[in-house]
């Protein structure tokens, strides 16, 4: 008899540090769209006779990066030689770590949503090791040509490996998708997907539910979206269980696959690799690193709130989870909803024109959060409903042209002729006419029909084309009426 199958999956996650310089040396870090190689120096080009300098920058994000994820830092740790040949790789290895790491045994833990954006459940992953590395190069293939840019040769990098603890491509891009949150709210890394910067080695195996042992394994390499990474995954996971069916059990050694994205299937690279085909060995040009408890205490002690921490904060401030969610997803979005909260002490207002009104704006016209105004420009906007020069109807106009143009609220307010009518004697005066235009109206009101008075406003704000303050028409109309 068979047993049901379980899914069982874990993550080599490749994340580019957001560093000025590169991992071993003073070359500049962001090459993304530059000429091709133009951003090199003898010692990422691996001339003969370069030292590598370790970046400290790169270290303290790779440590800050390792305490968010719960891992203890080693005291002690070690750089090794990984040795391949490929021609993106001028050293003729890759500097990385690996049998002293930087961090070990954390855990994250991260929530699985449904469709519409709520939590269903919280799930945990535990890290493995996290270390650095440094990147290869980049091939372009034209016909028979290929072209070598060793931009991004040097890039840091940190490489975060789980414990097989993911049961369904679903929770793998859930916890993706979780650390991808922290690599930004930490400043570690862009994780820019477009651009590389987070990357993925998806290993996943069957076994029988209910028993322990782990089966050897697919790995499928360099995953570089959620979408790709769910579909290979999910596409293994098929492949897999109609291996098991039809040999009757998992497969016989690990392999590893690519994931051919235009034809969303996997395709076998290599049978069985073990580490020691890298030939690892000590890297002699760079020493042993050491921390202290002091130095780590510190970094620990400056580490910003998390993700899921915020998340709560404004769940309890009288946010829902999917605004709380949409927040947390951009950073920027947080910035401008924390500004705004501080400012006006209500979140429902801040969740209305950050979330509603700006995304929706932002939405219509095709624009990303970047493309949009910042905190500063949005608090101005909000000084001016406030202390009265604009109505908060005309706010909402105002906070369109904003996203539209890029200029500021009192521009706008000029050029649109939107400044709100607070003078009292010219209320004043547009209400005698009011009066007098509307005798029926009036009547009405003064025989007890109190919702009378509101056509009479009405025709007053149709006449100042919105511009009369509402409140002071409001109250002067009710004044006259009286009497
Ligand atoms: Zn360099």
């Amino acid at each position: 008899m068979t047993l049901p199958l379980e899914t069982i999956i874990g993550l080599e996650v490749h994340a580019q540090m957001s560093t000025r310089t590169k991992m071993f040396c003073g070359c500049d870090n962001d090459a993304f769209g530059k000429a091709a190689n133009t951003t090199i120096c003898p010692i990422c080009t691996g001339h003969p006779g370069t030292l590598p300098t370790p970046n400290e920058e790169a270290i303290r994000t790779a440590i800050r990066t390792s305490l968010a994820l719960g891992c203890t830092i080693r005291k002690e740790c070690h750089f090794d030689r990984k040795h391949y040949f490929y021609p993106d790789l001028p050293y003729g290895f890759q500097i990385s770590q690996y049998d002293f790491p930087l961090a070990e045994h954390g855990e994250l833990k991260f929530d699985i949503h449904n469709h519409s954006g709520n939590i269903l459940h919280e799930s945990t992953c535990r890290i493995t090791r996290l270390h650095m590395e440094n990147d290869a190069g980049k091939l372009t293939h034209r016909g028979s040509t290929t072209l070598c840019d060793y931009n991004r040769a040097g890039t840091p990098l940190m490489e975060i490996v789980t414990e097989p603890d993911l049961r369904s491509a679903q929770e793998a891009v859930a916890f993706a998708q979780e650390l991808r949150r922290i690599l930004i709210a930490l400043d570690a890394s862009q994780a820019d997907m477009f651009k590389g910067m987070m990357r993925f080695d998806a290993s996943i195996s069957l076994r029988e539910n209910g028993t322990e042992k782990l089966n050897p394994r697919s790995e499928i390499k360099n995953l570089n979206s959620f979408k790709s990474l769910e579909k290979a995954l999910q596409y293994e996971e098929k492949r897999l269980v109609a291996l098991w069916k039809e040999c009757k059990g998992p497969l016989p050694h690990n392999i590893t696959v690519g994931w051919l994205d235009d034809e969303e299937k996997t395709k076998i690279l290599r049978e069985k690799e073990e580490a020691q085909d890298y030939r690892y060995f000590p890297e002699p040009d760079i020493p042993p690193l050491y921390f202290s408890q002091k130095d780590i205490d510190e970094i620990k002690s400056r580490l910003p709130s998390l993700p899921r921490e915020r998340q709560q904060q404004y769940i309890s401030l009288g946010l829902n989870e999917k605004q709380a969610q949409q927040l947390i997803d951009q950073p920027k979005l947080c910035v401008m909803f924390d500004a705004v909260y501080k400012k006006t002490n209500d979140a429902k207002r801040a969740a209305s024109l950050v979330l509603t009104q700006l995304l929706g704006f932002l939405n219509t016209q095709e624009k990303s959060v970047h493309d949009g105004p910042d905190a500063t420009a949005l608090l101005e906007l909000i000084e001016q409903i406030d202390n009265g020069t604009i109505s908060a109807h005309a706010g909402k106009e105002v906070l369109e042209a904003m996203t539209q143009t890029g200029k500021s609220a009192s521009v706008l307010i000029e050029e649109k002729g939107l400044r709100q009518i607070s003078d009292d004697r010219i209320i004043d005066d547009l209400v005698q006419k009011a009066i007098q235009e509307n005798p029926k109206a009036v009547g009405a009101y003064k025989n007890g029909k109190k919702q009378a008075l509101g056509a009479i406003v009405g025709w007053v704000m149709k006449k100042s084309k919105g511009q009369a303050n509402p409140e002071k028409v409001n109250a002067i109309l009710k004044k006259e009426l009286q009497q």
